[in-house]
């Protein structure tokens, strides 16, 4: 691991001002990605500013119903969080899928949606990978896939998203709330991470100096339901091959409201609009969310090892959906 300098801000203005002082720095939260990838060789930051000081880890109601998640909120707290339990157990889920206890007490909000890919060409600095050094090509085409994307990915990079919290918060419609040296944004979650296209070393639509200061999540309408389902090589500590967070209400048997988002299949949490289009309005049927998820995943365009996740998704897309309308009867 190279030097760096620490700083540690006690204001958020002061981070941001901090954060744009030199060329290479880091935002340093839970640490559990970044750190490792600082010992990788894989990021190279000259100063770190530590995000621990700063008057963001409240979770607070809102008045409209939802919920204001602080950045440096830990993914143990959000998880057990009696509103996050009792209104968005989609959330719920998704966090308890993720990584393990330990990591979950370390990890954060802001932290687990801007952790960097796990594609092991991009880890391995020995190797080429474009998201790491622009311009040096993808190891992974033409090499092992089994992990990587079905959906939205280029020649450039085939690299998927590995986080489950990010998948149901795009389900949940969260918007994220950005402070930078230009001001304050707020940016629909959908919209936070970008697909590789020619420049696969930008994950998201961020620019130096931008500091997530919080997550809001709308009110669901009375009667909505919401689940996550992962699947994956382990029952515990591994990311998905593919998962579903899937947000649901049916009224006398028709889809009223549907929101679905697939994770472990894209270079973002890709957010199911075909399916939802199909499937809203329509009756709540196998049939129908089938041929839902069918139409949606006739986008994908499968690499040499990972055609397994096209059936896999669709199937895990109906499993979602059968288990929330059998809770609606
Ligand atoms: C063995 C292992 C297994 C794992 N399994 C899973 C899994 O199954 N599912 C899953 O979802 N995740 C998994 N993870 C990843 C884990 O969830 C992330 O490492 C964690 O969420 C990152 O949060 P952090 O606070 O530690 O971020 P950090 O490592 O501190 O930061 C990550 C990145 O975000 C930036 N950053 C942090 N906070 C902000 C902010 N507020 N504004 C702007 N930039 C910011 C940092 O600069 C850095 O680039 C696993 C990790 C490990 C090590
Ligand atoms: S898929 Fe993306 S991250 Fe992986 S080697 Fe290719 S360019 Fe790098």
């Amino acid at each position: 691991m190279i030097p760096f300098d620490y700083e540690r801000p006690s204001d958020v203005d002061g981070a941001i001002a901090t954060a744009t002082s030199r060329g290479s720095v880091a935002f340093l939260a839970g640490g559990t990605n970044l750190v490792d990838r600082m010992k990788l060789g894989v990021t190279e930051p000259e100063l770190l500013v530590d995000l621990g000081g700063l008057p963001l880890d409240d979770v607070e109601e809102l008045p409209d119903g939802g919920l204001r998640v602080g950045a440096t909120v830990r993914n143990s707290d959000l998880a057990a969080h009696p509103v996050v339990l009792r209104d968005y157990p989609v959330l719920a889920r998704a966090l308890l899928s993720g990584a393990s206890g330990q990591l979950r007490n370390l990890a954060t909000t802001g932290g687990n949606l801007l952790q960097r890919t796990r594609c092991v060409y991009f880890q391995d600095v020995t190797t080429p990978c474009g998201k790491r050094e622009p311009g040096t090509g993808c190891s992974a085409v033409g090499g092992s896939t089994r992990q990587h994307a079905i959906l939205g990915a280029s020649e450039r990079c085939v690299a998927t998203h590995p986080s489950d919290m990010a998948v149901a918060m795009a389900a949940l419609d969260a918007r994220v709330r950005v402070r930078g040296p230009e001001g304050e944004r707020v940016i629909p979650l959908v919209d936070l991470h970008r697909l590789p296209g020619d420049e696969p070393e930008r994950d998201t639509v961020l620019s130096g100096g931008d500091l997530i200061t919080a997550v809001d999540l709308p009110p669901l309408p009375p009667g909505t339901r919401s689940l996550y389902r992962k699947v994956r090589d382990r029952a515990s500590f591994a990311f998905a091959l593919v998962s579903v967070a899937a947000v649901l209400r049916v009224e006398g048997g028709v889809v009223r409201d549907v929101r679905i988002a697939l994770g472990g299949v894209a270079h973002k949490p890709w957010r199911a609009t075909t399916a939802e289009e199909e499937l809203l309005g329509g009756p709540a049927t196998e049939e129908a969310f089938r041929r839902a998820a069918e139409l949606e995943l006739a986008a994908a365009r499968p690499l040499s090892d990972n055609g397994f996740k096209v059936p896999l998704a669709r199937n895990t897309i109906v499993a979602a959906l059968r288990e929330l309308s059998l809770e609606e009867r």
